[in-house]
């Protein structure tokens, strides 16, 4: 259970109302009970359910039970999509160790207006649910021109290029992994960016495709949607460089 607080042993932390309602009325857990409780930066923790109400709860955090592992840096970098499947693409992302979410606005993306807090609300779900103990940073939208001007160039930038001669993206990680220049490791900084439902238009596409630090990349003949290509892409390169 995600709680933003500290989380010290021995100490009682009050729970919010999302653990509350989920302690109370989802679980029906009552005093006494165990829980495990994680805030995002200092690992897991068993913890006891002290007091619980209608109007709040007391946890016991007891003992720490994992200590706190990070997920490897990586961004996804999309266009956002209708509201479902923009919901779909965070719980699925996040399940799959999405560090940041990075909303980007390019030529025809029709829908630009994101409930940031329902994002949020979205992948604290979705952390729960995989264990993982880390949240994902969600970003408010940027244009593309916006993000490519700030891009840190350690930043590896892997695009979904749905069209012209691009690598297919799983020859273009294995050749980063067995990179002997780098020792195995050619950078630790990594982007996944995928265009919105009608596509990059010609002129995004060259121009991003010709950045230093842009690796274009395939995923098969078929053209997926703007979802299945960012999940497709980021469970390749968990498959590959993720650990
Ligand atoms: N309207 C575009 C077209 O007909 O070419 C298709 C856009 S596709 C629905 C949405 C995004 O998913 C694309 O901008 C691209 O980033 C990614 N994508 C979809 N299929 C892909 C593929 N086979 N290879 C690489 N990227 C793909």
């Amino acid at each position: 259970l995600y709680l933003p607080v500290d989380l010290a042993i021995g100490n009682d932390v009050p729970a919010d109302d999302r653990a509350v309602h989920y302690l109370r009325n989802v679980m029906r857990r009552q005093p006494g009970d165990p829980v495990v409780l994680f805030n995002g930066r200092d690992g897991e923790f068993t913890a006891e359910i002290a007091k619980i109400g209608k109007r709040g709860a007391a946890l016991r955090v007891k003992a720490l039970r994992r200590p706190q592992a990070g997920v490897p840096d990586i961004w996804l970098c999309f266009a956002p999509l209708k509201k479902d499947a923009t919901d779909f693409l965070i719980e699925k992302a996040t399940e799959l160790g999405v560090a940041a979410f990075q909303p980007v606005i390019t030529r025809h993306t029709t829908s630009t207006r994101l409930n940031l807090d329902r994002l949020a609300a979205n992948a604290i779900e979705a952390a729960e649910q995989t264990e993982r103990l880390t949240l994902p940073a969600i970003h408010p939208p940027q244009s593309l021109a916006e993000l490519l001007q700030r891009w840190s160039p350690q930043r590896r930038l892997i695009l979904c290029a749905e069209a012209g001669p691009a690598l297919p993206i799983a020859e273009a990680l294995s050749a980063f992994k067995t990179s002997v220049t780098f020792s195995n490791s050619p950078y630790d900084q990594w982007a996944i960016l995928c265009g919105p439902e009608g596509g990059f238009a010609r002129s995004e596409l060259d121009q991003i495709s010709n950045l230093p630090f842009v690796t274009p990349v395939g995923l098969g003949p078929r053209i997926l949607r703007a979802d299945t290509a960012a999940l497709t892409a980021l469970a390749v390169f968990q498959s590959i460089l993720g650990d």
